[in-house]
Formats: structure tokens, sequence, C-alpha cells
């Protein structure tokens, strides 16, 4: 998806996408009693990225579409990479992202004794067969994509022997890696997940619920479908990396007595520019110091959004807008921001900030005098009325805001020139004050006091106005500005390569004293503001009492989408 702003017909329309077209065709046809339930299974091995809420939009969007359940099962088979920790995250990032699973919260470990029972039972119907291979021998004998594979020598064991090898497995009679139980399906199947897979291994490893319980754990493709099964699953939807397991989804509940027969449906996962989106990679990122943690702000996971500002709302119309289907796609990273901006631009309050300040002295204006000037808080929402802010004789102005010797298109303050100060009056530079450097660190500058508000009685015109806090009220603040992560639009692509070489170093600067209206001083950490002309910013959720360290969660205009217009021109 190359355009920035696809808001086509088609997306206003909603049209049902593919996944939504199958719900609605089964309810029409009276499929699974007119009932709809879906899940979302993360496995807790990492934090929830924007690709995880695709897949969570979807699944509990479809759930509260039609009228069914959605819920939250955790995927915790693989007790040597998960953690609590994890657990807790995404339960709170997927309330946060706006989603309910009421009491439906699950565990596929929750399911462990049925799933071992279960695999008994393939046993007993000659189904499965414990195998004493290495890893290595197993693989040797899977074959190819172009050649068959070999049968184990151990595939025709007795019902009894393997009962009781699997019996003992469970017991803790053997290391980690000496046996494991395998399907027995086909292994000159062209699908080689169908090559007699893997059901369970050995693992002498504590797990975050279970603890010592078991030492042997089932592999995904097995234990997935059952829990599926288990919680009476309608439609069981996943990204497209599970179409070829598929077919082994199917097998394990065609050999299994379970209560609920559920349907697998794949649709594409969600790429996104300048970022990477695996957990391996993210953990990667938290590991090596490259990042301050999960939810830092220039990370692509849901709590980093959160705290960079990201509205759950922007993030909701963002996975509306992608939609849902089968084609690997990648989409930009300018689209989710266009998200993120139109819904601030509606919802968040205007102040003025200072990012590089530069001092102004207003040489007329009574020492000691300050007054309360009226700015408008949102002029999108009338509703949210207007603030008083101070006005003094030495004031903050952005040091970009002024030039000694202006180029031709640059209309700001410049030595003889007259701009407007936002809400308050038409201020003239009449002196640049150096120091030893030749550094411009005042301006010495006159205001009209007739000028009130922003307007001339006279009619008189200026070509600029810039925002400007008054320096003995202002506010000390720290402000982060992100860039993206990456320098390439696709730092995951090449699966080998090493994606840490391809790390934005400029992908954070860090601004201080910056200097914000007084108004800001009881704001709550998490609120986002407009900074007038500077764009939107989001208070850190780390301040320390009384501080003031503002995220910004993203600038004004899309200046990233103009840079590439103009490349192409
Ligand atoms: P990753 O590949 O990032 O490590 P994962 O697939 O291992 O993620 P899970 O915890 O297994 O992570 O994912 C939970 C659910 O979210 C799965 O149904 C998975 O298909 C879905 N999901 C994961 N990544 C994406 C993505 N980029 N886009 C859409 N859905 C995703
Ligand atoms: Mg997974």
């Amino acid at each position: 998806m190359g355009n920035p702003k696809p808001m086509s017909a088609n997306h206003l329309a909603h049209p049902l996408d593919f996944i939504r077209q199958i719900v609605a065709d089964d309810l029409k046809s009276g499929k699974n009693d007119g009932r709809v339930v879906t899940r979302f299974p993360p496995e807790p091995n990492g934090y929830l990225h924007i690709g995880h809420a695709k897949s969570i939009c979807l699944n509990f969007g479809i759930a509260q579409e039609f009228g069914g359940q959605c819920n939250l099962r955790f995927d915790d088979t693989n007790p040597t990479k998960e953690e609590q920790e994890y657990v807790d995250s995404i339960q709170e990032d997927v309330r946060w992202l706006g989603f309910d699973w009421d009491d439906r919260l699950f565990y596929a470990s929750d399911y462990f004794e049925q799933m071992y029972d279960y695999a008994k039972h393939l046993i007993k119907t000659g189904k499965a067969f414990v195998c004493d291979l290495t890893a290595d021998e197993i693989r040797e004998y899977r074959g190819t994509l172009t050649e068959p594979g070999k049968n184990s020598p151990y595939r025709d064991r007795s019902v009894e022997e393997n009962l009781d090898l699997f019996q003992r497995m469970r017991a803790g009679e053997f290391p980690d890696g000496a046996r494991v139980l395998r399907a027995k399906i086909d292994m000159a199947s062209p699908n080689i997940n169908m090559r007699d897979p893997v059901l369970y291994r050995i693992l002498h490893a504590e797990h975050h619920r279970t603890g010592d319980k078991w030492c042997i754990y089932p592999m995904y493709d097995y234990a997935h479908p059952i829990s599926d099964a288990l919680e009476g699953i309608t439609h069981s939807i996943c990204t497209l990396e599970f179409e070829d397991h598929r077919p082994l989804y199917d097998w394990t509940l065609d050999y299994l007595p379970v209560p609920y027969r559920p349907y697998q449906y794949e649709f594409a996962r969600l790429n996104l520019t300048y970022t990477v989106m695996s957990k391996r990679k993210l953990l990667k990122l938290v590991q090596e110091g490259r990042v301050a943690g999960w939810d830092d702000p220039r990370m692509p996971t849901i709590s980093g959004m959160r705290r960079r500002g990201y509205p759950p709302e922007a993030i909701r119309h963002f996975c509306d807008l992608i939609g849902v289907g089968k084609r690997e796609n990648l989409v930009e990273l300018s689209l989710l921001e266009y998200c993120v901006r139109e819904d601030l631009n509606r919802r968040a309050p205007r102040v003025m900030g200072v990012l590089r300040p530069l001092k102004v002295v207003l040489v007329n204006y009574p020492e000691g005098q300050a007054e309360e000037l009226e700015a408008v808080n949102n002029p999108e929402d009338p509703a949210m009325g207007a603030r008083k802010v101070p006005f003094s004789r030495e004031l903050w102005i952005e040091r970009d805001d002024f030039m000694e010797e202006p180029p031709k298109k640059f209309f700001r303050l410049a030595p003889g020139r007259e701009v407007r100060l936002r809400y308050a009056y038409f201020i003239k530079c009449v002196e640049v004050v150096k120091d030893s450097r030749g550094e411009v660190v005042e301006l010495r500058c006159t205001y009209d006091p007739e000028t009130r508000g922003g307007y001339a009685p006279d009619g008189r015109r200026v070509k600029a106005t810039l925002h400007w806090v008054s320096a003995p009220h202002a506010r000390p603040a720290e402000v982060r500005l992100y860039d993206r992560l990456f320098t390439m639009p696709n730092p995951g692509e090449d699966k080998d390569a090493d994606f840490l070489a391809h790390i934005n170093p400029q992908s954070l600067e860090t601004l201080k004293p910056c200097w914000v209206e007084p108004s800001l001083a009881g704001a709550l950490p998490g609120s986002c503001y407009q900074f007038e002309r500077l764009g939107y910013f989001c208070l850190d959720k780390d301040i320390a009492p009384g501080g003031l360290v503002f995220n910004r969660t993203v600038t004004l205009k899309d200046a990233w989408a103009k840079i590439r217009q103009r490349g192409k021109s």
C-alpha cells in the first residue's frame, strides 16, 4: 500500500472482508447453530505489537459485529520463553485497545491433562508412536520438498510399548530430547508438516503456570486445534504462515473425539515500513539496549505506542483502513501516523510550548507587569472552550522563528520586521543581542499595545504568527523527539541479514530545557496536547512529581510524504 491516504469509497462503505464474509455466510446457512466464537491466542513470550492489534481487532471485532464471543487464550506451550510479565502486559494492552474477554481468559496449559489423554487416544488407535530418533535424525529422515521422507525405525512399535514409553516420558524417566511422540501420518506427503510431525517433546523446564508438574510439552500444531475444540471456537483465525499447517490442524481434530469441530482461516499478517514486527527481533532490541524497553515510544509495540501518545481509537481506525486480505503486504508507517494525527486533531487541546528557546525582551512593555490573554483550546471543537495564558515583558520564542539575514521566502521574525504573537500582540524586532562568539542570545522588540488579540485596528498585516511563552511564567520541560527506528523501509525483509545494521542512530533527540505554558503544570501522565505549530506531544508516564517530560507523538504534517513527493517530481 503506497498511498498514505487510501480513503477510497471502498473503505468508507466497509464491505465485508473475506473472513467476515465467511462468518456471515455460516450464520446465514445455520452452521455452528448460529454461534460465532473466535479467540486471540498470543504466546506470552513478548509484548504485543501493532501486528497483533490487527489480529485483535479482527477477532474481537468479528465477535462484536456478529453477536459472538472472543476468548483471550495464552498459547503457553513453550515454558522456556514464556513469562508472567508478558501475560500481564498482553492483558493490559488488549484492554487498552478497547476489547474485553469477560470471564473467558484461558491458557493452553489448562488443557495439558486433556491433551495428554488425547495423545494416549492417538496411540491406542495407531495414530501416534514414540520415536527415539534424535532431532538431527528426524530432520534427515524427513526428506525435502522434492524428495519423500523415510519411515522412522520406531514407527511400528506396538500400542503397548508406545503407551508405556509415553507414560514414562511424562514420569520424567528420560532426559530432554531422548524421545518424542509423533503422529503417524505419511512420510511421503507432499506437505512436510504431515510427515509424521512431532506432537510432544521432553523438556525438563519450569512452566510459569504449571511449575514442574510437566516435563513433556505439546507442540503448537497439536495444542492449538485441541484448545480451539475445547473452547468451542467456530472460526480459528490465524496468519498465512499457518496455511500449510491446516491439514495437520484438521487431521488432529478428525482423529480425536473432541467435543467440537472448529475450522481454521488464514489472513495476511501486517507488516509496517521502517520497523520490525517479530517478537524475536523486538526482544533483541530490548535485550541489547537499543531501545529503553518494550514500551520505548519508538517500538512498534502497543505499549510503546501508548507511551508515545497514540490513541487506541487511532490504532483501531488504522486496522480498519488496512483491511483483511490474503496477500502479503507492507503498509506505510505514514498511514498509521495519519490516523493518529486525525484523531488527535479532533481531541487534543492546543497549548504553546517552545522547544528551542530564544529570549525576547519587549522594551516598551512595563517591567513587572503581566496580563492574561485568551487562547482557544481547540478550534476543531468549540465545546473545549478557552483558557488564559500569561503575557509579560520577557518571552521565549522558537529560535527557528528568527533569522538575522532572512532569505526571500522567510516571513518570520527578522531585524526591523513585524510579526504576530498568537493570541497576543504584534511585535517588531529592534535589536539583536549577541554573545562574545557572535551567537544570537536575545532579541529586543517593541510591541504595539493597539494590537491586543493579534489584530491591528488600522488593518495593517503581518506575514507570520509565532507561538511563544511568557518567560517568568513558563514551566521547564524535557521534550523527546522520535524518528523512525530504522533507516530502510523493510529492515526485516532479509531474514538472515543483521537487521540491527539498519537502525537509525538519530531516532531519539532530547531537548532540554524547553519552556511550556503554565496551564500544563497539572497535566496528567499520558495526556496528549497539540503544541501549536509543532506537533502532538504526550506527557510521559514516568515523570517525577511536578516534572514535565513530553514525548512527541507525531508531527503536525506528514513531512515524509512531502519529501517523497518532491523526490519523485
Ligand atoms: P511474531 O511472529 O511477531 O513473533 P507470533 O505470531 O509468534 O508473532 P503470537 O503470540 O503467536 O505471535 O501471535 C498471536 C496471534 O497474533 C496469532 O494469531 C498471530 O497469527 C497473530 N499475529 C502475529 N503477528 C501478526 C501480524 N504481524 N499481523 C497480524 N496478525 C499477527
Ligand atoms: Mg506464534
